[in-house]
This record gives C-alpha cells, structure tokens and sequence, in this order.
C-alpha cells in the first residue's frame, strides 16, 4: 500500500509532485538540501502543457495573479529586428519570476498539509528498501521515492547510470531590467526572440513587478568557471553579441547585473524508475533551454507520477511501466528538439541563416503549437 512518498529536492520538479500527490492525502516529505526553499531571480516561461496541469491542481489562478501573460511572440532579425514571424499565445502561456512560482508552490504544499525539510541532505538512497540516509547518518523509510534533485542527481548516479552531464558548448547569459529601461518598439511587451549567427537572444516581461527578463546564448569551446552560474561582467557580454540589433546591447546595458551559467546535457537512462524510486525533471531528462521546456516537462512528470500513484494505488509495476511508457518518450523527444533548436538558432552561414528565417516562417507556429498542446490527463487516461 503507498501511504507515504519522500521527495529528494524541493525544486520545481519536487515542489508539484508534493502538492499533486497531496491531493490524494498521500503522505508527503519534501527533504531539501538548501537551508531555504529558494531560486534565482530570473523569468521562467510556462507553456499549456504545463499551466492546464498548474489548472488541474487549482493553482493556475494564483501563479496567473503573479505573472504576466504575454499575447504572443516575436521572431525577429537578429541585426535589424525585423520581424520573421509572429505566434499567438491564449491565456495558458505565462512567464513568471522563479521565486513566485516556487514560492507559490511550497506555500500550497504545507497548506495542504505537506512536510517541507530544510537543510536535509540525502546521501543515499537503497532502491529495493526505500531506505533514505541522510548526510548526518539518520534515516527513514517511504514507500515511494521521488528523486528530485537535479541535473547532477547523486540518485541518479547511486541507482541508475554514471553518465556524467556534458558541457553543451553553449553558455546563457541572464539578467533582468526594469521595464522603463526596455526600448519602445511595436511588441516590445510580448516575447522576443532574435536568432543570430552563434547565439541567440530571448527577452519578456515577466511576473507583476515591472521587470524584464533576458537570455543571451553564446557558444564556446570551454566552461572553464568551478561553479555553473556565476556573476559575470557586462564587457564579456557585449562582445559576442557585437553588430546585434542596438535595442538588444541597450537591453544588456542596462541590466545592474549579469549572470552567465554554463549550459550542460545529460543522457536520459534506459529506466526512470528502480525500485521504489523514481526520477522526476532534470534528474531524468536536463535539456538545453532553448525550447522553455525544462521546468513544464518537471511539471508534467510530477503531475502524471501523482494520478498514476492514485490510480492504481498499490500496483507499483503498473505504475512504473506506465511512467516509463508516458514519460521516457516525452522527456527524450523535448531534450532532443532543445537541442536541435540550439543548432537551428546559431547557424551562421549566411544562406542557411536565409533558409533557417524561412522555414522559422512556416513552421514555428505548428512546431510550438505540437509541443505545447500536449495533454497529460489525456495521455495518461490511455493507460489502462
Ligand atoms: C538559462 C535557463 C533558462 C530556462 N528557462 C526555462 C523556461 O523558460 N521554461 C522552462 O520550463 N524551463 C526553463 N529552464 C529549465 C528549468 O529551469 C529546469 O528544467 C527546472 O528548474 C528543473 O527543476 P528540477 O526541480 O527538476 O531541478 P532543480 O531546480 O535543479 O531542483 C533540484 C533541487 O534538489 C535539491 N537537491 C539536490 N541534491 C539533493 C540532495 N542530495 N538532498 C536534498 N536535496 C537535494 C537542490 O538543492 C534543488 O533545490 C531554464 C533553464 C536555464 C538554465
């Protein structure tokens, strides 16, 4: 009988797991390593796929109060900012500051009556048992595991594969302006995005507060940095994106700080589940960002484990083979289009540049519109 779940990591992954799963009055412990349950200030766009799942859990409506909705997006030139084309979005596409949605998030975990341990590092986790050790050498049982935590899982690598994640050559820049900073143009209120020769940039306002959010992408041989996000300085981020429409360098310029991240990739294993524990987001399926899709594939996965647990309640192989069938698929298909995109954005031979911007003209809409109207409740109502 599964009566008590334990979540490793109290992410995006981990935090919508908690509050889907506590909609059946399962027992829940969230154990977070940090010492607060916290994210960087920066934008994160949510697409259908994942916000009819936010709906479903009853808390769209809240994440909507704290988010900006934009009409639509932009694909624009990345040196005249002419427009190549232009998406619609309905009301389902938010883009929202990380802090509010994981705020948002855990406060609706412990109002559900969820338990949220701060400063709880796992350092070991027996599949067969579901047996937990912390790193002060106590340990607890559950009948479920949900690994949580990360690209880097130490899960993952304990139970699963040793498949270390893999420097992509690409790095993200990111920071964010005060929207009376942003440049008038027509659409400047709704997401851009300008693909360049080796690099591309995407800018949205984002949440309630009047701020706007961008991404720069660069390509490069080495990360060099010991830590993958680390302040950066602003010259360093000029000079790629020099000859760059002079919207985009006031954009950067006027940002009070810069971040850059090194982007990394890793493999998704054969299996998402052993035993009794099960991988979820970025443990199971880090991408490359170049879609938005990180975050709302975390969503869909915590979202379908939590209603196939209450679907078929204590046949655990019914519900590890469904995951695996609904998810493995999902998860490898969006990381590989991630990826693919990246190769698309950065062309930077002048006729495939001119051939890319043509076929961005036809097909970005049905290419988005195939992604984001995937429908987990659907899906998983074809698992019998
Ligand atoms: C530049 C950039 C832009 C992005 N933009 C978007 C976007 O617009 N839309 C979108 O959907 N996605 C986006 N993403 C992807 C998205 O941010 C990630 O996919 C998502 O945050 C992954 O969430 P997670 O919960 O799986 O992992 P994480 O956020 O990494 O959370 C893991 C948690 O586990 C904890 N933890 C780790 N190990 C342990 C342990 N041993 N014990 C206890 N706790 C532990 C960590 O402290 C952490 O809190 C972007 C990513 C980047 C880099």
């Amino acid at each position: 009988m599964i009566q008590t779940v334990a979540i490793i990591g109290a992410g995006i992954a981990g935090l919508t797991a908690g509050c889907a799963l506590r909609k059946y009055k399962i027992k829940v412990d969230i154990f977070e390593r940090s010492d607060s349950v916290t994210e960087f200030g920066a934008g994160i766009t949510l697409s259908k796929n994942a916000t009819s799942l936010l709906r479903d859990l009853d808390l769209f409506d809240e994440l909507e109060t704290s988010s900006y909705t934009p009409k639509g997006s932009f694909i624009r030139h990345y040196k005249t900012a002419k427009q190549i084309a232009h998406v619609d979005f309905n009301k389902d596409f938010l883009t929202a500051d990380r802090r509010d949605l994981v705020h948002i998030l855990s406060k609706r975990f412990l109002d559900m009556g969820g338990s949220l341990q701060l400063s709880r590092t796992i350092e070991k986790v027996e599949a067969k048992s579901g047996k937990l050790i912390f790193s002060d050498g106590e340990n607890c049982y559950a009948d479920l595991v949900l690994s949580c935590d990360g690209i880097k899982s130490r899960i993952r690598e304990d139970i699963f594969d040793s498949t270390e994640p893999r420097f992509t050559n690409n790095i993200a820049w990111r920071g964010v302006i005060e929207r009376s900073n942003l440049p008038e143009f027509p659409g400047n209120d709704q997401v851009n995005i300008y693909h360049g020769p080796g690099g591309h940039v995407v800018h949205y306002p984002m949440g309630h507060k009047d701020m706007v959010n961008f991404v720069a992408i660069e390509t490069r041989e080495n990360w060099e940095e010991e830590s993958w996000k680390r302040e950066g300085n602003k010259e360093d981020l000029l000079k790629p994106f020099k000859g760059w429409n002079e919207n985009l360098q006031n954009i950067f310029s006027s940002s009070e700080k810069v971040y850059k991240w090194g982007l990394f990739d890793r493999k998704v294993p054969k299996l998402l589940s052993k035993g009794k524990v099960f991988l979820l987001g970025d443990a199971a399926h880090p991408m490359v960002p170049f879609l938005g899709q990180g975050g709302c594939m975390a969503i869909e996965d915590a979202f379908t484990l939590a209603v196939l647990v209450d679907k078929f309640k204590d046949d655990l192989d019914k519900i590890k083979v469904s995951y695996q069938q609904l998810r493995r698929t999902r998860g490898n298909l969006i990381r590989q289009r991630s990826k693919f995109q990246g190769k698309f954005n950065h062309l930077s031979n002048p006729l495939l540049m001119r051939l890319r911007n043509l076929a961005v003209k036809l097909f970005v809409k049905p290419n988005m519109e195939n992604i984001h109207s995937y429908d987990a409740i659907k899906e998983i109502s074809k698992v019998a």
